[in-house]
């Protein structure tokens, strides 16, 4: 049963949190170990609280929910990269994926079910926008996953994130925003904002308002053209804010000593990968603290797009440097069962029924 008024638990920051457990009569330093059961102990219900006295419980019970995301799949690939997919409670998936690297690990999450952007050659984009997500649906992600690690490989802890899972970020910006102050709160899971990176198609308003948040996670540009007539066409947000306005954002955006913006290139054959491309793309880009991420295309069902040839590859990322852009190319991790760059569709959408394998929404 839903009852009005009622909030989640990890909706709420720090702050709210300790305003709340002042109001029911507790103590302010409650507020600090309930949040440290909710985001660094991971809990899943308001009954994991043990050590909060339960007049207390009883009282946060009738303002606020603690509920969790349902891990109903996990696949892991040859090359060690682990997919989640994750259902929320209105019966979406969203996926969520675990990239290992010798000396990280690096968590890509999702902020919406679906996306509005329709980007010729996503597969998230296919979806369709269903909805945002709300903070404790972004943050669950990382706790599911941290989870899941511990029983698959005890010792490791997720040490960076991307929000460059389904969605557009800045489309949900509230949540988003949020999220990551929960995320590098010390009382909770304490990632630095350092290892945090927001991607974005390139909502140009919304990377302004960023840029005046105290918080400072990293920022990703998925560019993917260097001419309006091709960015048009194939990311048809460029048509609000075209590459100008977009890069003069950036040109303006107050990065941190020492940080780059990471550009996004995903090179598609026959429409992005010539060798003007590259040097155009380093004319767009001069004078820039930045790095160029290029991405072969990852292939989903029902796409007229091809990936280029390895030499079609290797002779724009040659051209790139030639001009002086520090790239790196990016091969896809786990793209054998579908987890890499754009591939990323929550398939299989939850059957009605599966939903209660989970928890139900009044059950926190
Ligand atoms: N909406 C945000 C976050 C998603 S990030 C953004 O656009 O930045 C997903 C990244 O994967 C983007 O850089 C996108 O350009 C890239 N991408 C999308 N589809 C792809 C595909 N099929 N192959 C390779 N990269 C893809």
């Amino acid at each position: 049963m839903l009852v009005p008024g009622m909030r989640e638990l990890r909706d709420l920051t720090f702050a709210e949190l300790q305003a709340l457990v002042v109001e029911l009569g507790g103590k302010p330093f409650r507020a600090e170990q309930i949040f440290r059961w909710a985001h660094m102990h991971r809990a899943r219900s308001l009954d994991e609280l043990q050590n909060v006295p339960r007049p207390l419980r009883e009282a946060l019970a009738t303002r606020v929910r603690l509920s969790a995301l349902t891990v109903d799949l996990v696949q892991t690939s040859k090359d060690g990269t682990r997919k989640l997919r994750l259902l929320t409670h209105d019966g979406h998936a969203i996926e969520s994926v675990l990239i290992p690297s010798t000396d990280k690990m690096a968590q890509c999450i999702s902020s919406q079910v679906g996306c509005a952007l329709d980007c010729d050659f996503c597969a998230t984009a296919k979806l369709g926008f269903v909805r945002n997500l709300a903070t404790w649906e972004i943050v669950d992600q990382v706790y599911r996953a941290q989870e899941l690690l511990a029983e698959v490989e005890p010792g490791r802890r997720i040490t960076n994130l991307v929000y460059m899972g389904m969605g557009e970020p800045l489309h949900n910006y509230a949540q988003v925003i949020r999220s990551i102050e929960l995320l590098t709160d010390h009382r909770g899971a304490n990632l630095a904002e350092r290892r945090i990176t927001v991607s974005t198609a390139g909502l140009v308003t919304a990377l302004e308002k960023l840029g005046n948040e105290e918080l400072n996670p990293n920022i990703a540009i998925s560019l993917n053209a260097t001419t309006d007539a091709v960015r048009d066409v194939i990311m048809p947000v460029n048509r609000k804010w075209n590459l100008e306005r977009l890069l003069a954002a950036v040109r303006a955006y107050p990065l941190e000593r020492r940080r780059r913006v990471t550009f996004e290139y995903v090179l598609l054959a026959g429409v992005n990968d010539s060798v003007e491309d590259a040097a155009r793309l380093a004319r767009l880009l001069s004078g820039l603290r930045c790095k160029v991420n290029v991405i072969p295309w990852n292939p989903h069902e029902g796409s007229h797009y091809r990936r280029p040839s390895p030499e079609a590859i290797d002779r724009f990322q040659a051209a790139v440097k030639r001009h002086g852009l520090p790239t790196y190319l990016r091969r896809p991790r786990g793209d054998d069962i579908d987890a890499a760059c754009g591939q990323l569709a929550g398939k299989a959408k939850a059957p009605p029924g599966l939903v209660q394998l989970g928890r139900s929404p009044a059950a926190g």
